[in-house]
């Protein structure tokens, strides 16, 4: 990055890892992908690995590594609800991912109720409620017309049910924000609820559920610079004590009863408890609070002050290559993380993003990034048989059929 810029304000793992260059020789390695799997925090992993000889079952276990193991866990979802801001009635569900999180919440949503997306959401947050009676919105220009575009939706639904938003705060793919109080307020104005897909946006910005007004969360740990395998859905605990448990089985259960007809009857948790059936995740939950701890100590605004400039250098470069088209639904002064897409004129976008590995060390992403309706959108490109994230071939002479993209974070 811009040497301008100093080093990270946080240390990651693997920042110093060399990578063969197809030129001969070898380079530091540049992650730029961010924005689908964060470096985990140096931090992270000493946390984890002042835990390791302590390790021990959760929950179940009356020795001493166990209760301290159980500790360390329940301590995790305080922390966790102290980064989010939670209210005191808030639960925080430990999941695998935001993906997790939100299918959970569309498991757990009321009868009847509507659901509420833009096209523009990640396939996360734009599919788990293909059960529901769903409204897809189209892509706004301005966050006013997005405002606008909800309440419209809102106050034309019949009949006047249970409604659930689902909203994105900084997109994946142009890395802009979206006006979350704002939509949450035109939500609750309508009798609807809204869940905020902080995916992109806690590794960047402090969530705050209660200031945001927003009545879920959900995040991944992998995004959060923790590992893999942990996610979070925080918020309201109405449906989700109402609902079947996400996941059937121990730990689910209060208690459970052979019938006389053979059946079983059950009777589930209520709380967190309820839908984290089986043997949780205790390294992942422990990582994530690891990462929480970190970002608060670290502090937010020297994190945006500093991906700011970074945001700021990023594009002011690619400004001065010819045929670069950064790719934006609110326009260049719209405020934005560090994600960044574009395309460039004359490149297939995985041959331009492959050669910046194999040329210059630097890792960064290409395709459609799981949201092809608002890629497709921001290209002007039609529908094309492609992988998931898939990043199909143009013919030559054709618009881009996928964009590169660069991302960054804390620690880069
Ligand atoms: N939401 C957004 C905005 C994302 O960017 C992503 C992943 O890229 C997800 C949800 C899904 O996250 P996960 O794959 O960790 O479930």
């Amino acid at each position: 990055m811009d040497p301008s810029c100093g080093d990270g304000p946080l240390p990651v793992l693997g920042r110093d890892v060399s990578v063969p260059l197809v030129t001969g020789g070898e380079v530091t390695y540049a992650a730029l992908d961010y924005a689908a799997s964060a470096p985990a925090l140096q931090r992270v992993w000493d946390d984890v690995a002042a835990y390791a000889p302590y390790y021990g079952s959760v929950h179940r276990g009356a020795g001493y590594l166990s209760q301290l193991s159980t500790d360390l866990f329940e301590n995790s979802r305080t922390t966790v609800a102290d980064f989010l801001g939670c209210r005191p009635s808030d639960e925080v569900v430990f999941t695998r991912s935001t993906t997790d999180s939100l299918n959970l919440l569309a498991g757990a949503l009321p009868a009847e109720c509507g659901v509420f997306v833009f096209e523009t959401e990640h396939h996360a947050s734009l599919l788990p409620w293909r059960h529901a009676d769903v409204t897809v919105l189209d892509a706004p220009r301005t966050h006013a017309e997005a405002v606008e575009t909800l309440e419209r939706a809102l106050a034309a639904r019949t009949p006047h049910g249970p409604a659930l938003v689902c909203v994105t705060g900084a997109s994946n793919v142009t890395g802009e924000l979206w006006p979350v109080r704002e939509l949450a307020a035109a939500a609750h104005a309508h009798g609807a609820r809204i869940v905020l897909d902080a995916a992109q946006l806690a590794p960047h910005h402090p969530v705050d559920i209660a200031e945001l007004d927003v009545d879920w969360v959900a995040f991944s740990g992998h995004k959060l610079y923790a590992p893999f395998g942990s996610g979070v859905l925080a918020g309201r605990s109405d449906w989700l004590q109402t609902a079947d448990p996400y996941l059937a089985g121990g730990g689910a259960s209060r208690a459970v009863t052979r019938r006389e007809d053979g059946g079983v009857d059950v009777e589930w948790h209520t709380g967190a408890a309820r839908h984290e059936a089986g043997s949780p995740n205790v390294i992942g939950v422990y990582s994530i609070a690891a990462a929480c701890k970190a970002l608060t100590e670290a502090g937010f605004d020297s994190l945006v002050t500093r991906e700011q400039r970074l945001v700021d250098a990023v594009r002011a470069g690619l400004a001065e290559v010819p045929g670069v088209r950064v790719l934006s639904l609110f326009g260049d002064d719209a405020p934005r993380v560090g994600v960044i897409s574009f395309v460039v004129d004359g490149w297939n976008s995985s041959h331009f993003a492959a050669a910046l590995s194999a040329e210059y060390g630097i890792g960064v992403r290409d395709g459609l990034f799981c949201a092809h309706p608002l890629v497709r959108t921001l290209l002007g490109a039609e529908p094309r048989e492609t992988g998931e994230c898939g990043a199909p071939e143009a013919a030559p002479g054709e618009k881009s059929l996928n964009a590169i993209r660069v991302s960054f974070g804390a620690g880069t």
